[in-house]
């Protein structure tokens, strides 16, 4: 088996596993095990994020205005987030994607369908028996990468409708025509030109495109 060993290659991401990784028979390497135990902590947070604050209070208000009115995330924009924490959303696609098939394959009783909301038992079922997964698991690559889009598609909606909006600073460097995309919370950035960190303070010192847009 020596000559299979050392072409032995992780499933999901394609580099060749370690000797370690080998040695335990394993089918994805331990690094894109990491990643997806990442993924799937921020799907939970962002999940509950998007739950409470755009998906719920603000289109059940009928979009009602107060004093945030005007933040509100466009109607597109909401539905998507409505459809990914609703019925048939993310926690249903975890769960009859990923988790059925992994109960089948240990040869465990199938849960129950879980609640839209459910994230918490979902994420928490799929964090637990991901080491397994990525041991034994042959389709583990499209799990994986199911995981990964998910994820992505999860920050996209925070950060597309929540996130700060981002701006140009311009190096304050003589001579340095160096360009930074920061926000308003960005706490440190460097110059990509001439290579100057800037600290928050630092950042709030320069020139952005709205000083240059005003003046
Ligand atoms: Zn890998
Ligand atoms: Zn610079």
């Amino acid at each position: 088996m020596n000559l299979d060993d050392a072409t032995a290659r992780c499933l999901a991401c394609n580099s060749p596993l370690w000797a370690a990784e080998i040695q335990a028979g394993r089918l994805a390497c331990f690094r894109c095990e990491g990643r997806a135990s990442e993924q799937l902590h921020a799907i939970r947070g962002t999940f509950k994020r998007l739950d409470t604050v755009d998906g719920h209070t603000k289109v059940r208000g009928g979009g009602t205005s107060g004093p945030t009115g005007s933040k509100e995330p466009p109607i597109p924009a909401r539905l998507a987030v409505l459809n990914a924490t609703g019925p048939g959303g993310v926690v249903a696609q975890l769960q009859s994607g990923i988790e059925d098939s992994w109960r089948k394959t240990l040869g465990w009783s199938m849960a129950a369908t879980r609640s839209h909301r459910d994230i918490d038992g979902v994420t928490t079922f799929l964090i637990n028996n991901l080491p397994w997964a990525c041991e034994k698991y042959p389709e583990i690559a499209d799990d994986l990468e199911a995981i990964s889009s998910i994820h992505g598609t999860l920050t996209g909606m925070e950060t597309g409708e929540r996130g700060p909006r981002k701006f140009t600073a311009y190096c304050s460097t003589d001579d340095c025509h160096g360009e930074m995309r920061i926000t308003l919370w960005t706490a440190r950035a460097t110059c990509p030109t001439c290579r100057t960190d800037y600290d928050k303070a630092g950042l709030g010192t320069l020139v952005t495109e709205y000083d240059k847009a005003a003046a």
